[in-house]
């Protein structure tokens, strides 16, 4: 143990330095008493701050010695000092631990590249700041069992248990960061052994790299504070996953048999690839192989100091272009595809990549070239374990990793080719989420890549942008020649090359039907709203800025309703006052010629996150203080914005407000009593006031509740996530988030039953409402009003048109007794 470079006797807590100089002295005293170094060996230390920055981000700094004072080092030794109250180690930068490093050679690498692993785990270095106990920070830099060994070496730590994983599809992403998780709740170290690999548990990329599979067989092993209790921990966590692991694999089995035949057939017997269908739809053009982008990326070493400074700064503007990437994304296409980039967000938190990369940085490499080495080494050992849904996670680590390094050196910027010609079918090895959200729809009319998988992000971009596509053809796909002509079927998965001049017809004339369809839904959305019998069902659209109505009614809007006024918020750098809201809602009403608008108070918390507003971060954001909770304790938000809605009510014309995330009355008469407050203070008409149901509290209630109100309408967004327990933005789940599941049906059938009972109205604003088949069943629930993006409106009021009230009543009925989502959307299949 005294070989060690840490020791107990090396470890100083509770320190208060006078000063960085005071502190570097201390240190180096504590390595002078232990026998580490020559006393002269001080003065090195100090040099070495004269001409370097020693600190190393995260609240730590590395002073160390000069190369040639290497001679005064006696014993490779790191004494610690703990600083809890913070010191200033540079102007702006404080540090709580300070590392003094003697080094003789290079043996104090494993425990640097220990430290770097923990400059990104938070949650494992902040309690290092305070802890009372030495064997703690010992612990947390010891050797990491992520560290390889040769193979055949691995031995568990000293507490252990077996496990056989019954997940179908192996360890993949999902459970792997259930497991990462649970492990990072023990202070133990964590490890997981198979065969000779071992991963470190509280690391999900190591993990994920052992290439478990369903049948292999697991050690689970801890060593350190709480060792067993760890132990247990991890193995609850690993074996809860199994049910839900199991359930995915049946529903997707049964999807898979249950996929439809219709649809475009060819003529002839045209040469074929076959993929994996991924996003619907026949598209007709000419091919276009994307080579391979093949980065050039320059060894350029500087200090490890600095280069730890340049990637943690690159990491911080990532994560935060990420976050408006993906704010943007969720105005544009939706909560789902937002997740996506905060998913890739999660990738940036990967302790072993940062290792990997200052590890290379320690061996003298350049920053730019050490990620991308540590993308690039990691990315590939996913790709390798050959696991369909890991390979889309190593797209995704590519992705990512792509963005940091432009952030560290931009003229890095090798875009693919964007000059595609028309009717271009881009044929690639795979696509960046990124890439796929910006190609150019007006030129590339069909994708199709020989790796990935259905349930990769590119995927579901391609899906929501509406370009069919078919992921996984393998990489015959690669050798198909530019220019030739085909034909991508994204139902059916396949890639027709030179197709016959029949078969082009039959496809073009396929086609042309359904843009008939189309066009015939379009030339009528000016239609009002209404069952084949002439029951009305008001169509409105969700649209959050002025500048959006126009092309809101021109696409058959009949009013707003649902102005999500929490947009107004983002992407600044400071709230909009009363009178900026109070210019926005006047130009609003303006647009809107006196048609209903419905503006929603401030919708932030949970998936919706305002920098500015400082909100204490939450373990749980979508149970914590989001909607109305939020609204009744910073009322420094809500009353500028009820004054600029009243005003705007009292200058302009009517509308209605609604309050969001309401689960108790006693939100309800409080936030009416302050809207009253507001209305009489400034002399203002009365306005309608109503409730979202997103919590199955408010549907369950929805009879108690409906006295207090003028409406309600139901978030089926939220209800879905919080009815059915599963994250609406979780890339994985979201085609199991599915609000057509019965349970969510009978909660609306609840609220609509509650509200009728004193004759309020109940409106759907959720995605399910633009859903054409959920919108027949919303009606025959008996919802009066469907609020949705613009872009749906014409084919729901084209279904609405084709049936009558009666028929979607009995539909539903029908609904409300499946027992599976899937089972919902078999029934609704049958209806044209
Ligand atoms: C919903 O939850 O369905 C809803 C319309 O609100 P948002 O999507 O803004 O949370
Ligand atoms: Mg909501």
């Amino acid at each position: 143990m005294s070989d060690s470079p840490l020791t107990p006797q090396l470890i100083r807590l509770g320190c208060r330095p006078a000063g960085k100089e005071a502190a570097i002295r201390e240190a180096g005293a504590m390595l002078a008493d232990a026998g580490r170094i020559a006393p002269d060996y001080i003065d090195s230390l100090l040099r070495r701050e004269a001409v370097a920055n020693t600190y190393l981000g995260h609240s730590i700094a590395i002073p160390h010695g000069m190369v040639e004072d290497r001679s005064l080092v006696l014993r490779t030794g790191v004494a610690v000092l703990q600083i809890p109250d913070g010191l200033e180690w540079n102007p702006g930068q404080r540090i709580h631990l300070l590392f003094a490093i003697a080094a003789r050679s290079d043996d104090h690498l494993v425990m640097l590249r220990q430290l770097t692993r923990l400059l990104q785990d938070e949650a494992r270095l902040l309690p290092l700041f305070h802890t009372a106990d030495p064997a703690e920070l010992i612990a947390a830099l010891e050797p990491s069992v992520a560290d390889p060994l040769p193979d055949g070496e691995a031995q568990d730590l000293d507490h252990g248990q077996e496990w056989r994983l019954d997940y179908p599809n192996g360890l993949h992403a999902r459970p792997a960061s259930l497991w990462s998780e649970a492990a990072r709740r023990s202070p133990a170290r964590l490890q997981v052994r198979h065969g000779g690999r071992t991963a470190d548990a509280k690391n999900l990329l190591s993990l994920l790299q052992l290439g478990l599979r369903h049948g292999d067989l697991v050690s689970v092993s801890a060593r350190g504070p709480q060792a067993e209790a760890g132990v247990d921990l991890l193995l609850k966590a690993m074996r809860e996953a199994s049910l839900a692991e199991q359930t995915a694999a049946a529903i997707a089995a049964q999807r898979a048999g249950a996929r439809k035949t219709v649809g475009w057939q060819p003529a002839g017997a045209p040469l074929s690839l076959p993929g994996v269908a991924a996003s619907p739809g026949l598209a007709i053009g000419t091919v276009r192989v994307l080579a391979g982008e093949q980065l050039q990326v320059p060894d350029r070493p500087i200090s490890l100091a600095e280069g730890g400074d340049r990637l943690h700064q690159a990491l911080a503007d990532t994560r935060r272009q990420l976050s408006q990437l993906a704010d943007a994304t969720q105005a544009t296409l939706g909560a789902a595809e937002a997740g996506i980039f905060r998913a890739q967000a999660e990738l940036l938190n990967d302790t072993d990549l940062i290792t990997l990369s200052c590890q290379l940085m320690v061996a003298g490499h350049g920053v730019e070239w050490s990620w991308h080495q540590a993308v690039e080494r990691l990315a590939e050992k996913i790709s390798a374990l050959g696991n369909p849904m890991l390979a889309a996670r190593a797209a995704d680590l590519r992705d990512v990793g792509r963005r940091v390094l432009l952030q560290l050196d931009p003229s890095l910027q090798t875009r693919a080719s964007t000059d595609f010609g028309p009717d271009t079918l881009l044929l690639a090895a795979d696509l960046a989420p990124s890439d796929t959200a910006a190609l150019d729809l007006s030129r590339i009319k069909g994708l199709a890549t020989a790796h990935g998988g259905p349930t990769a992000h590119t995927a579901i971009l391609a899906r929501t942008l509406g370009l069919p596509a078919l992921v996984a053809a393998g990489s015959a796909l690669l050798d198909v020649a530019d220019g030739s002509p085909a034909i991508l079927d994204g139902d059916a998965g396949r890639l027709y090359l030179n197709p016959s001049d029949a078969d082009l017809d039959s496809a073009r004339d396929w086609q042309r039907r359904q843009r008939d369809e189309r066009d015939k839904q379009q030339a009528q959305r000016q239609q009002a709203g209404q069952t084949a019998d002439g029951r009305r069902i008001e169509i409105a659209a969700n649209i959050n800025r002025p500048d959006q109505a126009a092309a809101a009614l021109d696409a058959g809007a009949e009013g707003v309703g649902l102005m999500r006024t929490e947009f107004l918020f983002l992407e600044r750098e400071a709230a909009p006052d009363e009178e900026e809201q109070l210019a926005t809602y006047l130009a609003m009403q303006q647009a809107l010629q006196g048609r209903p608008l419905i503006v929603r108070a401030l919708d932030i918390g949970g998936d919706k996150q305002v920098p500015y507003l400082n909100l204490p971060r939450e373990d749980n954001p979508f149970l914590g203080m989001r909607g109305a909770r939020l609204l009744l304790s910073r009322r420094e938000l809500l009353e500028p914005q009820l004054r600029a809605l009243y005003r705007a009510a009292k200058a302009g014309k009517p509308l209605s407000i609604m309050f969001p995330m309401i689960s108790s009355l006693k939100e309800i008469t409080r936030l009416k009593g302050l809207c009253e407050g507001v209305r009489k203070e400034l002399d203002a008409p009365q306005l309608p006031i109503g409730i979202m149901v997103e919590v199955p509290a408010a549907a369950l209630l929805a009879d108690q509740f409906a006295p207090y109100v003028d409406f309600f309408s139901i978030g089926t967004n939220d209800l879905t996530q919080y009815a059915l327990a599963m994250d609406r933005q979780h890339p994985e789940l979201a085609a199991e988030a599915d609000s057509l599941h019965p349970a969510v049906l009978r909660l609306i059938r609840q609220t609509v039953e509650g509200a009728a009972a004193h004759k309020r109205w109940v409106g759907v604003c959720g995605g399910l409402a633009g859903d054409p088949h959920g919108a027949a069943v919303l009606a025959g629930l008996g919802v009066d009003e469907l609020s949705m993006s613009p872009n749906d409106i014409a084919a729901v009021k084209a279904m609405l048109r084709r049936h009558d009230h009666a028929r979607l009543r009995e539909l539903a009925e029908q609904a409300l007794a499946c027992d599976s989502a899937e089972e919902v959307r078999q029934l609704l299949e049958g209806l044209a």
